[in-house]
C-alpha cells in the first residue's frame, strides 16, 4: 500500500541490526504475550508473538495512521494501493451483493449495515441492491465525496469520532480489508461491538498469512508491505481477537475475487521488488489490457462472520 506516507519510525532505530528470534518491548496485541522479531521487510521489522503466533509490526505507528495510510495517494498513486481506485466500482459492486446474499444463511432479511473502511461506496452499493440500509465510514475526503455524489451516505472520518450510536444499533458491521490496517485491533473491534445489536453480526474480510500461497512467498507475499499493513492474520488470531470481544465465531471462507488487469500489474510490480515470484506473476500479466479482469488465483483472503450475543 502506501510506502509514501512516513510512519514513525522510533522503534526501527532502536532495531538496529536486525536480528531475528530477538525479543521485543511491544507485546502482541491480540493475546498481550511476549513477542520476538521474525523478519524484516523493507527494512521494518515483523514481530510474531509467542503464545498466538500473530504476526504484527514490532514498532509502534503514529496516532493519524489510519488518516495518513487513506490519503489520495493510497486510491489514485499505485503501489500496494490502487492506480485508479474508481475503475473498481463493478467488481466492489459485485462483491457486496455476494456478501449480502451470503449472509442471508445467517439472519432474517436485510437490516442496518455499518461499513467500516467504505472508500467511494461500491460494496455499500452492492448491499443496498440486495435491500440492505447502510451507512459508510471513510477516512479518506474524496472517497466520501465520490460516494456522496451518487447518493451513497459515506461518513468522512473514523469510528472514533464520528457519533455512529444515535444511527445505531446496527444489524452488521462489515470490514472488508480493513482490519489488518488498525493499530490496534481489538480495541477497534472492541469498539464496533459496542454499536452492533443484540444478536448483530460482525463481517471481516482480511488476508491469511498461513494460506498456502502466503507460505509459497515467504517475505515476498504481497500483503507484507509495512507499514500500510500492520497485522498479518491466521484464521486463529482473527477468531481470537472477536472472541475476546465477546462476539462468537459463526461461519468462515475463502474469497473467491475477481481482479482488474490494472490493478493486478500495479500490485505485482510493487510485490516484485520483494519476491521473484511476484515478478514472475507481473510478467504473466503484463500482456493483458488493463481493463480486463481475470480470477485472483491464490486462496489468501478469507472471510469470517462473528455474532453479538442476544
Ligand atoms: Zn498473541
Amino acid at each position: 500500500m502506501n510506502e509514501k506516507v512516513p510512519p514513525s519510525r522510533s522503534v526501527e532505530k532502536d532495531l538496529g541490526a536486525f536480528s531475528p528470534g530477538a525479543s521485543i518491548d511491544r507485546k502482541c496485541p491480540i493475546c498481550k504475550s511476549d513477542a520476538r522479531l521474525w523478519k524484516s521487510v523493507r527494512s521494518y521489522g515483523i514481530a510474531e508473538c509467542e503464545k498466538c503466533f500473530h504476526r504484527f509490526l514490532a514498532e509502534p505507528v503514529a496516532s493519524n495512521h489510519v488518516e495518513s495510510i487513506y490519503g489520495d495517494d493510497y486510491f489514485f498513486g499505485g503501489g500496494a494501493g490502487y492506480s485508479n481506485y474508481l475503475d473498481q466500482s463493478g467488481l466492489l459492486r459485485g462483491r457486496g451483493t455476494e456478501y449480502a446474499r451470503r449472509i442471508k444463511r445467517y439472519r432474517n432479511g436485510p437490516g442496518k449495515l455499518l461499513d467500516v473502511g467504505a472508500a467511494a461506496g461500491f460494496l455499500l452499493e452492492g448491499w443496498i441492491d440486495e435491500g440492505w440500509r447502510g451507512v459508510g465510514v471513510e477516512p479518506n475526503r474524496s472517497m466520501c465525496q465520490h460516494a456522496r455524489k451518487r447518493g451513497i451516505d459515506v461518513r468522512c472520518g473514523t469510528v472514533e469520532i464520528l457519533d455512529l450510536e444515535s444511527d445505531g444499533p446496527w444489524d452488521l458491521i462489515s470490514m472488508v480489508q480493513v482490519i489488518s490496517h488498525l493499530p490496534e485491533p481489538v480495541e477497534s473491534i472492541r469498539n464496533l461491538v459496542r454499536y452492533l445489536a443484540p444478536g448483530g453480526l460482525l463481517l471481516v474480510e482480511t488476508w491469511d498469512r498461513m494460506s498456502w500461497f502466503a507460505r509459497l512467498c515467504g517475505a515476498g507475499w504481497h500483503e507484507y508491505s509495512p507499514p500500510s499493513v500492520l497485522h498479518w492474520f491466521t484464521p486463529k488470531t482473527l477468531e481470537l481477537a472477536a472472541t475476546t470481544c465477546g462476539l462468537r465465531p459463526v461461519a468462515s471462507g475463502k474469497v473467491l475475487r475477481w481482479l482488474q488487469v490494472g490493478h493486478a500489474k500495479s500490485l505485482l510490480e510493487h510485490a516484485g521488488k520483494e519476491s521473484a515470484l511476484m515478478r514472475m506473476a507481473h510478467w504473466s500479466v503484463a500482456p493483458l489490457p488493463g481493463g480486463w479482469s481475470v480470477p485472483y488465483p491464490g486462496d489468501d483472503l478469507r472471510w469470517a462472520l462473528f455474532q453479538k450475543p442476544n
